[in-house]
């Protein structure tokens, strides 16, 4: 007994010095050196599934440290714009090489700071992968137009040139992939950046730096500064040094940056949240109707941009459906992303958990019904059970406003015209799906729905990186695109030269 004691007390030092070990301050990058903040203060990062797991500390930086950062990037500006385009592309594939032997080791870690499964990570990186060698491939693709000109012996041509340092400003929900899939075209089209990560989830960002570093990346091209956007983010969106920004975040801090950058003219670009309906046709199979939804709506603990949180139904159908949702729901089991059968995650923080919680019970109280979930789950994190609610109507807060979290609202319609009247009214219109297999539905769906992305038939989550990816109404800015060639045009201006021969 004592022995085993003894083992216990020398295992549980052995951890804490594991986990101590691995836990350090981490610095800003900039000008492709590691800078301590100026304020020489930082911020714990804990686990969201076991929160007294320290998972590490970043730096909670000053003004002055974004000043830093902008002055590398503009120093770096006129070196890496001038190098030809395939040679910036030759890094990014250096970038992308580096992260795919890593991909286990970086899913777990992921997983561990903002609490995602562990195959739900693994995707994340492997998409940060495909995304760097996807923009790597633009380097050798994107070219400009020959036009026929208006006097003899004349070339007359246009070309695609970079803005100068561009902010990126991400949320904490993708850590790795949302900075990197706004840095990638940035990069291989000869900008520099300066990238702000969320401030719950920054230690990715900074990983993603040391492989930059690792890929020799010139100095000063790409450079990171953590800290409060309350704090820094002014800075970068009035900074006239900067040309672009590129938010991914909430409406409120979106809209409130937006005004801001207009002062200066700054090129901006926001993508923001979601209110996603599925539609279910009474025509449609009701398992697979349940399994769209569910994918969409728990997956990634419903905090993602395009997560489902409405599902609108044909009446004749609604009962069954919900039914079956809520006995799916009560299946899914809730833990620690990295351990095995774990299918949903943790809220990431806190006062996300919180506003799920309060959510449900605003629902509750407006006279949505409970059917699956409505609680947090045991743990020793921000666990919330996955949430099915009925009798919900468009006046309600919780058919209006985006959530973040796995919370699905189901609702009843006559009859699509009326379901698709119900999907349309609300102020985001970012992804919508229907269910059918009426083709004819399907057409009117997407002559009709108010999103940016409608699917037949698959998830609201879910996005292609070749394919224009943005919001409409309140979930985006809505001029460019990011992914496929929106993201070479938000990050490019279009010179014309004319040369005369004669
Ligand atoms: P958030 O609170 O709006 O924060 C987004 C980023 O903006 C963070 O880096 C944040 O820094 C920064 N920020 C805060 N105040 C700022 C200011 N005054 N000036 C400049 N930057 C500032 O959003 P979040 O909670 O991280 O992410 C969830 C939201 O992102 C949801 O609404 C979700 O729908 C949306 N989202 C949209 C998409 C899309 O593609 N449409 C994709 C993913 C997520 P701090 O963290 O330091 O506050």
């Amino acid at each position: 007994m004592i022995l085993l004691r003894q083992y216990a007390t020398v295992t549980a030092i052995a951890v804490a010095y594991v986990k101590g070990f691995l836990v350090h301050k981490q610095h800003n990058f900039i000008g492709g050196e590691w800078v301590a903040p100026s304020t020489n203060d930082y911020s714990e990062v804990r686990n969201p599934a076991d929160i007294d797991d320290v998972v590490g500390y970043a730096p909670k930086s000053a003004v002055r440290d974004v000043d830093q950062a902008i002055a590398a990037a503009a120093a770096a500006f006129p070196a890496w714009s001038g190098l030809p385009a395939p040679e910036r592309g030759r890094v990014l594939h250096r970038v992308a090489n580096l992260i795919e032997t890593r991909i286990d080791e970086w899913a777990a870690e992921l997983t561990r700071e903002e609490g995602k499964t562990r195959t739900e990570a693994r995707g994340e990186v492997v998409r940060a992968v495909e995304l760097f060698r996807y923009f790597a491939g633009e380097a050798w693709r994107v070219g400009g137009d020959v036009l026929p000109a208006d006097t003899p012996q004349t070339l007359l041509y246009s070309v695609r040139v970079p803005l100068g340092v561009v902010a990126i400003i991400t949320p904490w929900n993708f850590p790795l992939s949302i900075p990197v899939w706004k840095m990638a075209p940035a990069l291989v089209m000869g900008n520099t950046v300066v990238l702000k990560p969320a401030s719950a989830t920054p230690l990715m960002a900074l990983r993603l730096m040391s492989v930059l570093h690792e890929a020799d990346m010139p100095k000063g091209v790409v450079n990171c500064v953590t800290g409060s956007g309350g704090i820094i983010g002014d800075v970068l969106a009035t900074d006239t040094r900067i040309r672009a920004v590129s938010f991914t975040g909430s409406y409120a801090v979106g809209h409130a940056l937006y005004q801001k950058t207009a002062q200066q003219l700054t090129r901006t670009h926001l993508e923001m949240g979601g209110k996603n309906p599925v539609i279910v046709a009474a025509d449609a199979d009701l398992d697979k109707a349940v399994s769209i939804a569910v994918r969409g709506g728990f997956g990634l603990t419903g905090q993602a941009c395009t997560a489902t949180s409405r599902v609108i139904v044909e009446k004749s159908v609604a009962a069954e459906f919900a039914q079956r949702l809520a006995h799916v729901a009560n299946t899914i089991v809730v833990g620690n992303g990295l351990a095995d059968g774990v299918q949903m995650g943790p809220a990431v923080s806190e006062s996300q958990r919180n506003t799920d919680l309060e959510y449900i019970e605003i629902a509750s109280e407006e006279g949505a019904q409970v059917i699956a979930g409505g609680t947090a789950a045991p743990g020793n994190g921000y666990f919330v059970r996955p949430t099915v609610l009925t009798d919900v109507v468009s006046s309600m807060r919780v058919a209006q406003e985006e959530i973040f979290g796995p919370v699905i609202a189901v609702m009843q319609a006559d009859d699509l015209t009326e379901a698709f009247a119900i999907a349309n009214n609300v102020a985001f219109g970012l992804s919508a799906t229907l269910v059918s297999n009426d083709m004819r539905q399907a057409l009117r769906f997407a002559a009709q729905a108010e999103a940016g992305m409608l699917k037949l038939n698959q998830p609201t989550a879910g996005v292609s990186i070749q394919a224009p990816f943005g919001g409409f109404k309140q979930s985006g800015s809505g001029m460019f695109r990011e992914m496929g060639k929106g993201a070479v045009e938000f990050f490019t201006q279009e010179k014309t030269i004319y040369l005369d021969g004669q």
